[in-house]
């Protein structure tokens, strides 16, 4: 989903939008693939691209695709598994193995497949040709995410022909149903039906993390290591109803509307995670950040209760300080002249790792203060607790981003999204997003219009997701 977009988003200012446009193009180039290794990775980005794998089209075209790339390239059939749910024969997903030797767990890298719709009437260019133009690929999937799926593919390629044998298991499962609307989630149908294939100690997602540019400088390195857990209640309330001509003291829309007004003034408590503190601390040695003395009041232990106050006025602060519940659809009445019988309210939590349901359900129901509205929630949560930045995680990823680009701060995150991690972190895996991609600190076009990656930050990915795949398979 490349969540992390958001975080680039709230950090920039005005000023920095308008200097975008030329943004990252100043910077240092980082080191590029052998040329042989950089053309093979654009045609696999281009095939991918051009296999249309919204939901409509499903998965299996593009992991079939793969898969022959992998076994032209030598992988032998077995280490090439292709499945997909019997019941969703297009939403396939390919499971690669490159065997190690044995020396603790495997490590298992994730893409995903699909992509969000697009339209092209919508589009400057056809979102499913690849458009290289001014500097940029162009197409529906260029940065969320064909292009860390093209970079592992090659990647493969190029550490087999090398001959590396790494010193655990590297396994990489490119797959189906990230975003929104699927209905056969890759990674939960593998740790569910196919453990065997995906079993890891530890995750690597290309899904989210990557470099923001600022000013035209590589100004932070995210790595995402945990993320919010997604819970939506619907909130309901009767009344006897009756002719639109005789109000009476108990009417269900009022009702639900002054609940509702209490929770829109409601905060849930500030409450720091290693990651959100660890995150508060590097971001506030920026230079130039703003807020750098809230951040840091805030990091400490226990935080800065009057700096939270402040930072939580903007919406990306808050939401990285707190669990929120928002309404977001309210339904209630059934005639115009009639009174109301029933009032209806979608409720969307957004709760920190380390939160609970309970927790959550029990100050809402304090906060709605009414014993006539019910409170249900919608599905179960997927839980998704988080992976911390440990200082051995933190260690090697800086070594290979340092190999990159020296010198670039590494900031671990919290998305308030949420990705294919929750699936390997419910699980029991710890798992961390590192996209070698760079972006404008304001770029943000995945699932949008005329979505695009440049040209020598893809290049440069495929270096950096070839460095990554020898890093996080050394031993522990
Ligand atoms: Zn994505």
């Amino acid at each position: 989903m490349r969540h992390t977009t958001i975080v680039r988003q709230a950090l920039c200012t005005g000023l920095l939008a308008l200097t975008a446009s030329v943004a990252g193009r100043a910077a240092t180039p980082g080191p590029l693939p052998p040329a042989t290794d950089r053309q093979l990775a654009r045609e696999i980005f281009k095939e991918l691209i051009e296999i249309n794998t919204t939901h409509a089209h499903g998965s299996t075209a593009a992991a079939v695709a793969i898969r022959n790339r992998l076994l032209a390239a030598g992988f032998p059939a077995t280490d090439v598994i292709l499945v997909a749910p019997p019941e969703h024969p297009a939403k396939g997903n390919v499971v690669v193995r490159l065997h190690g030797k044995e020396r603790g767990q495997p490590v298992l890298f994730l893409g995903h497949l699909d992509v969000v719709e697009a339209r092209p009437e919508d589009w400057t260019f056809d979102p499913f040709k690849l458009t290289q133009k001014g500097g940029w690929f162009y197409g529906r999937g260029a940065i969320d995410m064909k292009d860390g799926d093209a970079a592992m593919v090659e990647s493969l390629i190029r550490l087999r022909r090398e001959g590396f044998q790494p010193e655990r298991d590297l396994i990489v499962a490119f797959t189906a149903d990230e975003e929104a609307g699927g209905d056969a989630n890759g990674p939960a149908f593998l740790l569910k039906d196919h453990r065997d294939l995906v079993n890891a100690s530890l995750v690597i997602n290309l899904d989210g993390g990557g470099g923001a540019y600022r000013t035209g400088e590589r100004a932070y390195m995210e790595i995402g290591t945990s993320e919010k857990t997604y819970l939506t209640y619907t909130a309901q309330t009767t009344s006897p109803g009756g002719h639109g001509s005789l109000p009476g003291p108990d009417n269900a829309i009022y009702r639900l509307a002054d609940a509702l007004g209490r929770l829109e003034k409601f905060a849930f408590p500030v409450m720091l995670t290693p990651t959100t503190r660890a995150s508060f601390a590097a971001r506030a040695e920026l230079p130039h950040g703003p807020n750098s003395a809230d951040m840091k009041a805030v990091a400490r232990t226990p935080p800065d209760l009057a700096a939270a106050g402040r930072l939580s006025r903007n919406v990306y602060f808050n939401a990285q300080l707190h669990t929120t519940c928002v309404a977001t659809l309210i339904t209630g009445g059934h005639a115009e002249n009639a009174l109301p019988q029933r009032a209806r309210a979608t409720i969307q939590c957004r709760m920190l790792p380390g939160d609970s349901e309970e927790h959550v359900r029990s100050a809402l129901v304090r906060v709605l203060d009414d014993p006539n509205i019910s409170l249900t929630l919608d599905a179960p949560p997927i839980v998704s607790p988080e992976s911390a930045p440990t200082t051995a995680i933190m260690t090697r990823a800086a070594r290979v981003v340092h190999s990159m680009w020296p010198g670039v701060p590494l900031v671990p995150t919290m998305a308030t999204g949420f990705s294919d991690d929750r699936q390997t972190r419910n699980a029991g895996i710890p798992s961390y997003d590192l996209s070698g991609i760079w972006i404008d600190a304001d770029e943000n076009r995945a699932h949008g219009r005329d979505e695009r990656v440049g040209v020598r930050e893809f290049d440069e990915s495929v270096e950096y997701t070839y460095r990554l795949m020898k890093v996080m398979s050394e031993a522990d």
